[in-house]
Parts: C-alpha cells; structure tokens; sequence
C-alpha cells in the first residue's frame, strides 16, 4: 500500500493532568492573547474573534483552500438562510429539528438558519443538468451554520451555535464514491499532519435505536459496507460506534481530544445514497440516460471555531510561523534605528508577512523580546544592522542565526511561511 494513502497513526488519548497542573484551556488563552470573545448582548455561543484570532483564522482558512484547490475542489459561496421546505425535502425538518432555531415568518413564508450546508450544495448540482463528464464534482464550502445548542453546554469556541464548517460534497457515479472517500480521508490525514494534529481514534458511526434516522435499511447497509472498504483501504484502525451516524447516513468520524481526554469529532467523510433521492439528482450516462449520483459528505477540518480552539491548546499559544498572528516583530534598539525598522516592516508587509515594530516606548529590550516570547521572529535592530542593511534574528524557541542580509532573511522567513513549514529554520 502507498504509504500516502496511510493518515497519520492514532495518538493515544492525553491523560488527565495532575491534580494542581491545568491543562491549556483555549478559553484562557483566547482572552490572555486576545483572539476572541463574548458579549453578553451579542449572547452566548456567538463569539467574535478579535483582529489576532482573524488573522489565524485568516491564514488556516486559506491553507484548507490551497489544499481543496489542488484536489480538484471548486469553491462556491450560499446562504446561511433556506426557506422551510428546503429542509424538509432534505429531511432535517423530520429528523433534526431540536437542533435547529425556529423558523422566521416572513409573510407566506418561513425561512430557517442552516443546518447544515449540503442542502444548498444539491440546489447547485441540481442548477442544470449534468453529465458524467463532469462526475466526480467537487463542490466545497467555507460556510456559515447554525446549531441551537442549549446554553448550558457553551463555552469558548468548542460549542457554539454560529458555525463556520469547511464542508465539501462531492457527487459521483456510485463506483466513483469509495475512491473519493478514500481521497478525502488522504486529504484529511495530510492537512492534519500539516497543522500537527494527531487524531486519537477512526470511527465508523452507526445508527442506533430511536427514530431519529431516515428508513432506508439497504441504502444504510451499502453505505456501511463502502464506509467500511474505505477505512480498510486507508489501512487505519477503526472502531465502530452506535448511535453516532447522521440522521441520513453512516460516517468516518475522525476523533481529537484535548489536554483533559474529552473526545470530539473533528473531520468526517460520509457516503449518502439519501438526498441525492430526496432532491431527484441526476447525470446523464455513457448510456444516454438518467442515473443518480451518489454524495460524498466530507469535512477536512471541521467547524473553523473547533479547530482554533484545538490549535490553540495544542501550540499553547505559539503557532508555527504561518499561523502566527503576529509573524516578525522588529526591535529598533534606539530612536536611531527606528527608520530602518519603519523600513523593514514595509518590506515585510510586501513579502505578505504580518510585521509589527516594537520601539523603544515600550519599553527596554529585554521587556521587549519577552513580550513578543510568542512571536516565532525577532529581529533586533542595531547601529550596526541599520547601517549595513543586516538583520539579527532570534528565534522564538532560542536559536540566533548569524547576521544576514535583511532582504535574505525575509526571503528564507517568507518561504517557510508560503510551504506552512512546522520548522522556524532550515
Ligand atoms: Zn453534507
């Protein structure tokens, strides 16, 4: 088997901590480094995310775009709005209401926040008529959502009831469908191995008891036993799980945890014979006529606010350089030296790199570089440097590179950024 089709091995659970050692909590951390917040009069579960918060948000956005781009994703944009009828064809009506806000009456009709996006994106399949040249589509989606969670659960950006979820149907001929769910549990394994997560557990989720999914028990069974062929294919361990499918189909959880061992869903693929029925899709075959396609449901990252708040407690606070809010501080030892940081900092805002000068008004040196601890570069600035046009770097994990050329540094720096490199330094 190609080793790349292999995700990255389960880690194991973490432990609890000690008692007396807390662990990271991205609620703490989002505050102190001032990412997000809450207001009351905004309410619970909503939080908005303040300009460093964005700026990651920003930057792990267009990292998941790069990469759907290259698998031969398109991106579309739609509403977070649907009229009611739009999700009882799709079955959340039925199946999924508690979870959704109530409808709004708008005149004769009602509008409800989105559930979810695949409504949407079978309304775009189904815009014209498609032919199996054009199979497998590939339609994805950095799009809002909502979730009327109880108010009791929300914290921080782990619950929320605005949701921004990087979502993706792909629709295909059903002997299309294991490979696309083989490729996008690939793709799910590389971008956690880029963002340096470790996923502690593959679940095959099920249906269980209750009437809360669609009867179609051998739609169920097929997607079952594909699921099942992916997750051997991909040649990871899984472990099946009851009562955790969606209301429409099984799914591929991938599972995370953080610092405290709590479990959460992070990425799915899911493979749905259900609603490519209920809204009557359709390609023309080789044949010449009408057959239905199959959606592939896949979410490399999740909802945007789960992963933050993951990364957060996962780097404590220091992003690798692509992440990092602020990427470059410039520390101009004196007034002297502040034109050539003022310099600097607009030829960093030109590589795309987000600069910030420190001076002296804040204080001495050594205040400085440890305010900016976090900062995965610094680049003191002295007579020296000013004049020969040199930048001495620091390193945010100690190490102090030999004075270089300013244009090369930022170079070298603005490489490592562009490729989402791990490492500080090559
Ligand atoms: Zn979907």
């Amino acid at each position: 088997m190609p080793s790349d089709l292999v995700p990255a091995a389960p880690a194991p659970v973490p432990a609890a901590p000690a008692s007396g050692r807390s662990a990271p909590d991205h609620r703490r951390l989002g505050r102190e480094l001032e990412l997000f917040d809450t207001d009351p009069l905004i309410g619970s579960g909503l939080p908005y995310w303040l300009p460093d918060g964005a700026a990651i948000r920003h930057a792990l956005e267009e990292f998941i775009r790069g990469r759907e781009r290259r698998a031969g994703y398109r991106h579309v944009y739609s509403p977070v709005l649907g009229k009611r009828e739009l999700y009882e064809i799709s079955g959340h009506w039925e199946h999924y209401r508690e979870d959704m806000f109530p409808p709004m009456d708008l005149g004769a009709e009602q509008v409800v926040l989105r559930p979810s996006l695949c409504p949407h994106h079978a309304l775009i399949y189904r815009s014209r008529a498609r032919s199996h040249r054009e199979l497998p589509l590939r339609i994805a989606e950095l799009g809002g959502m909502h979730r009327s969670e109880p108010s009791g659960v929300l914290g921080g950006l782990t619950r929320v009831r605005a949701i921004q979820l990087n979502d993706a149907h792909i629709f295909c001929t059903p002997e299309q469908a294991a490979d696309e769910a083989v490729a996008a549990l690939r793709l799910i394994g590389e971008a956690h191995r880029a963002l340096g997560i470790r996923p502690v557990r593959y679940r095959l989720s099920l249906p269980g008891e209750g009437g809360k999914y669609v009867a179609a028990p051998e739609l169920w069974e097929r997607s079952v036993a594909l699921l099942t062929e992916v997750l051997e294919r991909s040649g990871v361990p899984f472990e099946a799980a009851e009562g955790e499918a969606a209301f429409y189909g099984p799914k591929i959880d991938v599972q995370i945890a953080d610092a405290a061992g709590r479990e959460s869903t992070l990425s799915t693929v899911q493979i749905d014979f259900h609603q490519p029925e209920r809204f009557g899709l359709r390609y023309i075959g080789p044949d010449g006529r009408r057959h239905r396609p199959v959606m592939v449901h896949r979410s490399v990252i999740g909802s945007v606010e789960r992963v933050v708040a993951h990364l957060i407690e996962l780097y404590g606070g220091a992003f690798p350089a692509w992440l990092a809010p602020t990427q470059l501080v410039l520390l101009p030892l004196s007034e002297g030296e502040r034109e050539a940081a003022e310099r600097l900092r607009e030829r960093c805002l030109d590589l795309g790199l987000r600069v910030e000068v420190a001076g002296p008004e804040r204080g001495s040196l050594g205040a400085r570089i440890r305010a900016a601890r976090l900062v995965p570069y610094q680049a003191v600035i002295g007579p020296r440097e000013a004049a020969d046009g040199l930048v001495a770097l620091r390193l945010r994990d100690g190490r102090r590179p030999a004075p270089l050329p300013a244009a090369e540094a930022l170079d070298r720096i603005g490489a490592l950024v562009d490729v989402c490199s791990p490492e500080l330094w090559d």
